[in-house]
């Protein structure tokens, strides 16, 4: 694999070797394009590489969060966990590596600094930032949508003397935190699990608290084997049912397709009831207005309330725990023993809407004018969602316009996977596609094998460049926009909107409903690329 200015130009660099990564290297080489990965981290696996917290682990079933493009990989592979932890998610992404030789087309410790747009070559020239480069005439941004770490700007952090440790960025060694006083700031899905895990652990745990999440229960263990040789047999069919669910997951529990409205209140109980001994996500799908009526949604929400007030001993404590916003609306947290763990008496709660945080000092930090004395501080704040990453990287299309300037109102994109004024380039998993809201192995895979079919298709006809045009990518926002409108996600600051990085525009940016997405993304390749500019034109 050439490292320096190619003559030709290679097809494809792609930037991250996480699943998206490695996926599309491994596509790219099967339709005889040539491809380069170059990879920031020490390792593959992206995600999984780097978010190594206490308790990691995914929150979609195992036997459905992995990918299906090979019967022979999916056969293979065996899970021991309904949910697999991250290091058996690492462990999957490097044996994608080494089974379909993917290591030689991949550079690790190599983080791109640069990418412009060549107009007079028509490719991409993209250096790193220890100055090698590279010519491509395709760029594919693999970045992941929660890639940059939310690191808040907390006055006179740097000043604490303890460890400052973030879940996103958890050192490779071990860290003992046992016996230590330990504050988490952050309960969203990092945080829910790490507090979890963390508290047996510690001498304290002390946590401080936004926004009160709903947790569902995992009810995680050992997969169960009649489950795995049932899903086994019968896998390429498995897969298709997920891929016409709403979020690419679920056919297993499939959503009931009558209102909460419908039934009676004893009924309705009963229905949550046995969702919620069931587990994960599922409780979503109990009736099918859950997530489009504020009513019903409601009704859902004040479900897992009382199941709080009910497990949480301490009155103050279970209401301070107890969320206000639709539920959903923020990405449901799937847990093992979260809510029961504020009943150990070394965890205690900071509620920092009544107690905000004012400063760190040398020895902890202060909230609400009580200062709580900590050996070491854990940031659960989550990520500078779906545009972070991209924003951070000097990219420029033609005419030199800068991706800062093109986004400064917001991500402007088209079916989620290109941008106007930047040609022959794609993002993986990015804004306007519906990866936040979909197992992203099954996103990922529909995405790899539409820009490799249309990568295919075009060299076959000739054509050098791909590009949206702006009115394709204004009408797309409008309707990413639109179907948030018909649901409850506009309904609190999440992290899809933005809303958790001050300064952000406040857009809404992944798409609800991945069969709908699937079918627009065909039309527009069936309709001969509607909405892009293609050169030279088809004739
Ligand atoms: P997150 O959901 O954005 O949660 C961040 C937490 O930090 C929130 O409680 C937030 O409060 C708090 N926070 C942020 N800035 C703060 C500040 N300045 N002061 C105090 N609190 C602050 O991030 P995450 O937990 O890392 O999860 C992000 C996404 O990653 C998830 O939604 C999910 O998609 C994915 N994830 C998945 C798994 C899994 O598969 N099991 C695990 C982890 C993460 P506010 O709510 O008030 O902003």
């Amino acid at each position: 694999m050439q490292t320096t200015n190619s003559t030709p130009p290679i097809d494809l660099l792609i930037v991250g070797a996480g699943f998206g990564g490695l996926y599309m290297l491994h596509t790219a080489r099967q339709r005889g394009l040539t491809a380069l990965v170059v990879e920031a981290a020490g390792g593959v696996g992206g995600t999984w590489y780097h978010n190594r917290y206490p308790g990691a682990r995914v929150d979609i079933q195992s036997l459905e969060y992995s990918f299906g493009f090979d019967d022979a990989l999916q056969q293979d592979w065996c899970w021991t966990e309904r949910y697999a932890a991250q290091p058996e998610l690492l462990a999957y992404a490097n044996h994608m590596a080494d089974r379909y030789a993917l290591r030689d087309g991949i550079l690790l410790d190599t983080r791109i600094a640069t990418a412009h747009w060549d107009e007079a070559a028509l490719c991409w020239q993209v250096a790193a930032q220890d100055g090698r480069h590279w010519s491509a005439r395709h760029l594919v941004l693999a970045t992941g949508p929660l890639s940059t770490p939310n690191q808040p700007d907390f006055p006179g952090l740097q000043e604490f003397k303890g460890r400052v440790l973030h879940t996103a960025a958890w050192p490779h060694e071990p860290v003992d935190l046992a016996g230590l006083r330990v504050g988490v700031v952050g309960t969203g899905s990092s945080g829910v699990q790490t507090i979890t895990t963390l508290a047996p652990e510690v001498a304290q745990l002390t946590v401080f608290q936004r926004t009160p999440s709903y947790a569902v229960p995992a009810h995680n263990g050992p997969l169960d084997k009649a489950l795995e040789a049932q899903v086994k047999a019968d896998y390429p069919a498995f897969r298709e049912r997920n891929r016409r669910t709403m979020g690419g997951f679920g056919s297993m529990l499939p959503p009931n397709t009558f209102s909460a409205l419908s039934v009676s209140a004893d009924e309705r109980e009963r229905m949550f009831e046995e969702r919620w001994q069931i587990g994960g996500f599922g409780l979503l799908g109990t009736f099918n207005d859950l997530i489009v009526n504020p009513v019903a949604n409601e009704l859902a929400g004040e479900f897992v309330r009382n199941k709080i007030r009910s497990i949480v001993k301490d009155p103050a404590t279970a209401a301070a725990l107890c969320p206000t916003h639709p539920i959903g609306c923020k990405r449901l947290c799937v847990d093992t023993g979260y809510y029961a763990t504020f009943n150990r008496p070394n965890v205690r709660l900071v509620d920092l809407q009544a107690a905000p945080i004012e400063r760190f000092t040398a020895s902890g930090l202060v909230a609400g004018g009580v200062e709580h004395t900590l050996d070491a501080i854990v940031l659960a704040t989550g990520f500078d969602a779906m545009t972070g990453t991209l924003l951070r990287l000097d990219l420029r299309g033609r005419g030199g316009r800068r991706i800062q300037d093109h986004w400064q109102a917001g991500p402007l994109n088209y079916l989620g996977l290109c941008l106007s004024g930047f040609p022959n380039l794609f993002t993986l998993t990015g804004p306007g596609a519906t990866a936040a809201f979909t197992n992203v192995i099954v996103a990922i895979e529909h995405q790899v094998q539409w820009i490799a079919d249309t990568l295919t298709d075009l060299r076959a006809r000739g054509v050098r460049t791909l590009e949206a045009t702006p009115e394709a990518e204004a009408d797309w926002v409008a309707h990413v926009n639109a179907v948030a409108a018909r649901t409850i996600y506009l309904g609190c600051n999440s992290w899809y909107l933005g809303a958790n990085i001050p300064g952000k525009p406040r857009i809404f940016m992944p798409l609800f409903g991945f069969p709908a997405y699937v079918q627009k993304c065909a039309d527009v390749q069936q309709q001969g690329y509607a909405g892009f500019q293609l050169a030279p034109a088809v004739p």
